[in-house]
């Protein structure tokens, strides 16, 4: 028999809702928020690969990555250069 371990679920005082700006409902999770947008009102949000905001169009997204992610940009430009240095380096071998 295997006991089960005690789990202590504390749930915060004040749940965090999300709030449709368009018809007002309200949603548990920003997940059902963006399903409601989308079906509801055909809006679709773009989502921030490096945070959890969401953007309407693809020029908001940039302007936001290009405001906050400059650290997050850089490497992965980095990354990618070190990743196209080392092809062309192997294949040279
Ligand atoms: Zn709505
Ligand atoms: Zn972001």
């Amino acid at each position: 028999m295997v006991e089960s371990n005690t789990v202590t679920v504390t749930y915060s005082a004040v749940p965090i809702t999300w709030t449709c700006e368009i018809c007002g409902q309200k949603f548990n999770t920003e997940e059902e928020l963006r399903k409601h947008l989308e079906e509801a009102h055909g809006v679709k949000k773009i989502k921030c690969p490096f945070c959890e905001q969401s953007f309407d169009s693809y020029e908001e997204l940039w302007k936001h990555i290009s405001e906050a992610h400059q650290k997050e940009v850089a490497i992965i430009v980095i990354a990618i250069i070190i990743v196209i240095a080392l092809i062309f380096w192997l294949a040279k071998e």
